[in-house]
């Protein structure tokens, strides 16, 4: 089989211009590749469990070491400012040390007793794990799943997003510096080398990306029966009630609809406001978007450039739909003439489920408000989604807050704050979403499968 193309342009969506030229993985490579890890995987597999946790400390060391390079190359090909490109390293060091703890608790084994037998349970990996990652947290989310995969025994072969590959090749390079060869490959390209690592000689699937290509990677692991884990993405709603403290609902309307420029799967990306409250609403949180401070990823700002090309115009194709079809434009809607892929941040009111804006992933720092009668009115269009990741409530009422949290079809809420809880809790999905977890003990347990042994007393 021929490759379409033989290299990876990537660019930096600051200037648009082309910073590096990276080589495809062909067939070939992919192949090889995959039978490294399954060599590997009998090994590693056998590795005790503390001479693993001791390669992800060292790989700790190295990432800390190494954080303002790997914080300046995610802001060069992504487009994040740098301040949330360090933010994000941290973040997944914080991550390394959970999986760590958690897999000091999840493979101890079980024993189970009756009168005539004793069973033992033991956690086990499944094998070689593709682990398929896009770009829009490049560090982040590659190790949610490449970290679990790993401390449980597994071996690792590791697509970064086409958009994100010089990050990948940095993850990959720090990995495998301190692990067994063949333990963690690279494989570098887009949706075709995906699809040939999908058909090749893997046990899992750990995939974080679109409804669409998950579809495919269902479909094609349904051939062989493969695990997958599948993240989704999500079309999050805001629900703010007459009660809630109107100024901190505008400030967190406004930072979580443009944080990482809107590109995050728990962004704001739909506010129903009660009625009664939404003029007021509109105000403050006209005030709010006004500071957002866009430009250098370098320079202290809120906002870089969207992360390529195709992106902005679909963020801008929904916001000219909306305005075709009769929302209004309260702040911003425009892209952003020069160099780069750069868009104003955007307030934009009085949209519906007639509007894209409303229905499908927008992925872009926009702001899209609509009215609501009371909380019921809002509850069932949050639910009227094929997405169920996340959801916020704004009210000063607690009680209320839970009855709201307990009929909304998503897997994470926040009351007053956004989704993010404590160190340790799942990051879930519900509906197209996807399923799987991360981030928890039930995380880690999705890269094992029990194995029993009985025995006579
Ligand atoms: P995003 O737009 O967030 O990048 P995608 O779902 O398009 O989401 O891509 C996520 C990851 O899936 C990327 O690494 C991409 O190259 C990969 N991918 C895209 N299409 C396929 C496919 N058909 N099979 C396997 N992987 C794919």
């Amino acid at each position: 089989m021929m490759l379409k193309q033989k290299f990876i342009m990537d660019h930096n969506p600051s200037t648009g211009e082309v910073i590096e030229k990276i080589k495809i993985s062909s067939p070939g490579e992919v192949a090889s590749a995959v039978k490294l890890a399954r060599k590997a995987f009998k090994t590693w597999d056998e590795t005790a469990l503390k001479n693993r946790i001791s390669s992800l400390k060292k790989i700790e060391r190295d990432i800390i070491r190494f954080a303002d390079s790997i914080a300046k190359t995610i802001s060069n090909e992504m487009g994040k400012t740098l301040k949330s490109a360090l933010k994000e390293i941290q973040n997944a060091l914080v991550s390394i040390d959970k999986n760590i703890e958690i897999s000091e608790k999840l493979f101890k084994p079980e024993i189970f007793r009756d009168k005539k037998l004793i069973s033992e349970v033991y956690k086990v990996p499944i094998g070689v794990v593709a682990v398929i990652t896009p770009w829009n947290y490049p560090l982040d989310i590659p190790l949610s799943l490449i970290v679990p995969a790993l401390i449980s025994g597994n071996s690792v072969v590791f697509k970064p997003s086409e958009y994100s590959p010089m990050t990948g090749k940095l993850i990959f390079e720090i990995f495998n510096k301190h692990l067994p060869k063949g333990v963690i490959n690279l494989v570098q390209g887009a949706e075709e080398v995906g699809e040939i690592l999908l058909q090749s000689d893997i046990d899992m699937v750990a995939f974080v990306g679109s409804r669409e290509v998950g579809k495919i990677i269902m479909r094609e692991c349904s051939n062989k029966l493969n695990r997958i884990i599948l993240e989704l993405g999500g079309k999050d709603p805001m629900i703010v009630l007459r009660d809630a403290d109107l100024k901190k609902a505008a400030e967190f309307a406004v930072y979580a609809s443009i944080n990482n420029c809107g590109q995050l799967c728990t962004s704001v990306e739909r506010v129903y406001v009660e009625d009664k409250i939404a003029g007021e609403f509109e105000k403050l949180v006209l005030v709010e978007i006004k500071k957002v401070k866009v430009g250098n990823v370098y320079d202290d700002v809120n906002l870089g450039p969207m992360a390529n090309e195709q992106q902005r115009a679909k963020v801008l194709s929904q916001i000219d739909e909306a305005r075709r079809k009769g929302a209004r434009i309260l702040y911003g809607g425009n892209k952003i003439e020069g160099k780069g892929y750069f868009i104003e941040p955007t307030f934009i009111v009085d949209v519906s489920e007639k509007h894209d804006l409303m229905t499908d992933e927008t992925f872009g720092p926009v702001v899209a408000m609509q009215r609501v009668r009371d909380a019921e009115d809002a509850i069932e269009k949050s639910n009227k989604s094929r997405y169920g990741l996340g959801a916020t409530i704004w009210t000063k009422s607690q009680k209320k807050a839970l009855e709201i949290a307990s009929k909304l079809e998503t897997g994470m809420i926040g009351i007053n704050r956004g989704v993010g809880g404590v160190t340790g809790t799942p990051w879930v999905g519900i509906k197209e979403s996807g399923f799987g977890y991360h981030g928890s003990i039930d995380g880690m347990k999705q890269f094992t499968h029990p194995k029993k042994i009985t025995y006579k007393k």
